[in-house]
């Protein structure tokens, strides 16, 4: 059964966790560690703990990380390092074989923990099988843990080292042996990736939020084609592939990060506050008050109102214990599904000229919904504004945006899109607007869901979230 979604948007990929840290609690951190880094998947979660002595032991399922683990099952998951990984699924269904840490045993005993998605799986998974490895599930992640369990070279660094310059695509990955901690990102740095330190230990982790929650400090983040490995030797780095191109998805500080994850040096709740002061510049409107859709909204639309004077306030009130729910609410309930997220407030919005802010619009069901339910509390006009240019383009790089097709931005100008919409206006935050906001430059980064310029030259719709279960299905 799908669970109800709990953000409208782009789905979020996936968030990876790695340390190695003796004598610690090493499941704990790693349980807190995934608790921060929930928002970037809440389909499957797991964690596994290894030592030199033992084996890799592996937990994982699907639901939440609090809903996954308890005391007795963290109790259960000693060792000197682990590895965590929380999932929304990108290639291959959420089916219970696809969540990860995904476990391996051909040459070398491993765990993985990937975020991202290969855009050349089909031949690798042709490649595997033409070998005769067996794979156990429909996901990318587990060919790229094949390759590297099945590589004969002497250390798994070594074994990474020759496995990453023949993956294409979104890279941020987490390998973890009996004896080391090994991560690395793909040569264009798609996906974040950080290091950070915990005493005199080392973690890895998707965004810095996981390092505040367990009391580490960000290093640095882990460099495009660099691969950090942590064992008793200390930290180790190797830089292991190499690209001319360099393409952080912009998208990250646009809408999937955590607003108190610094990415690129950047604080991201301060990026996005000041995307809506462009917007605010770019797109000016006469109104009475500024609404964010919360929570995704709320940085932008402080912005906004800073910038243009026009007083914030809280028109939507947002359900925050609705999260994710596998209880479906059924057909007559499902008829008023948005008012179990959201309800506007007549007293704000009554009467008034509402500024409604939100981060990104992909199929526009939700923002259709909130457009009416604003005018059913009496707002006179409803003015949207969105911190992010329109999607009209497909990731093929770990993020669910769904088929041109379905955007609603698709082949239609904004105006088109307000029609649509039935709000007074619509305008978007323009790319050299994203830009400016975080101070880096376009060159760097992707932003082909703005424009369909994708930085890997090979990237197709062959690669598309059931690619392997297609072809594992036609075999
Ligand atoms: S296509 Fe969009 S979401 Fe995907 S990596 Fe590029 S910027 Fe990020």
């Amino acid at each position: 059964m799908e669970p109800i979604p709990d953000r409208d948007g782009p789905r979020d990929e996936c968030g990876v966790f790695g340390l190695y840290a003796p004598g610690s609690e090493v499941a704990r951190l790693a349980y807190f560690a995934l608790y921060a880094l929930q928002h970037r998947g809440q389909e499957s979660a797991g964690i596994a703990t290894s030592d030199e002595s033992g084996h890799i032991m592996t937990l994982r399922d699907l639901g939440l990380v609090s809903q996954v683990f308890d005391e007795s099952k963290l109790r259960a998951l000693g060792g000197d390092m682990a590895l965590g990984h929380v999932r929304y699924s990108t290639t291959g269904s959420s089916a219970w074989e696809n969540a990860q840490p995904i476990y391996r045993s051909d040459h070398r005993e491993l765990a993985l923990a990937h975020n991202g998605n290969l855009i050349n799986a089909v031949e690798l998974h042709d490649e595997l099988s033409a070998q005769g490895v067996q794979l156990r599930s429909t996901s990318d992640s587990e060919l790229i843990a094949a390759l590297i369990s099945t590589h004969e070279a002497d250390t798994v660094e070594d074994a990474v080292a020759e496995v990453v310059p023949r993956l294409e695509g979104a890279l941020s990955t987490v390998v973890m042996t009996r004896d080391a901690v090994v991560a690395f990102r793909d040569p264009l740095g798609l996906r974040p990736l950080s290091l950070g330190r915990l005493g005199d230990r080392y973690c890895v982790a998707s965004e810095s939020c996981a390092f505040d929650i367990i009391g580490a400090e960000l290093v640095r983040e882990v460099a495009p084609g660099e691969m950090i490995s942590l064992s008793e030797r200390g930290l180790e780095s190797r830089q292991i592939a190499h690209s001319d191109r360099r393409a952080f998805c912009v998208f990250e500080h646009i809408y999937f990060a955590r607003p108190d994850s610094v990415l690129e040096g950047v604080r991201t709740q301060v990026a996005r506050r000041r995307m809506g002061e462009i917007l605010a510049r770019e797109a000016p409107v006469e109104a009475d008050v500024v609404v964010a859709v919360p929570d995704s909204g709320n940085p932008a639309a402080a912005g906004y109102s800073l910038a243009s004077g026009i007083p914030r306030d809280d028109g939507l009130i947002k359900n925050r214990y609705v999260a994710r729910t596998f209880i479906q609410p059924g057909q007559e309930l499902r008829k008023h599904g948005l008012r179990m997220k959201f309800n506007p407030l007549p007293e704000v919005v009554g009467g008034q000229r509402v500024v409604v802010v939100d981060d990104s619009i992909v199929r526009g069901n939700t923002t259709r919904q909130i457009v009416g339910m604003l005018r059913g509390a009496g707002a006179t006009e409803v003015h949207l504004r969105i911190s992010a240019p329109a999607i009209r383009h497909p990731c093929h790089y770990g993020i669910d945006m769904s088929t041109p097709q379905e955007m609603i931005a698709h082949e239609r100008t904004a105006e088109e899109v307000a029609a649509e919409l039935g709000c007074d206006s619509l305008a978007y935050l323009s790319l050299e607007g994203v830009y400016e906001a975080v101070g880096v430059e376009r060159e760097t980064h992707c932003d082909a869901c703005f424009t369909g310029d994708y930085p890997l030259a090979r990237t197709g719709a062959a690669n598309g979230k059931y690619a392997l279960e297609e072809l594992v299905t036609l075999a």
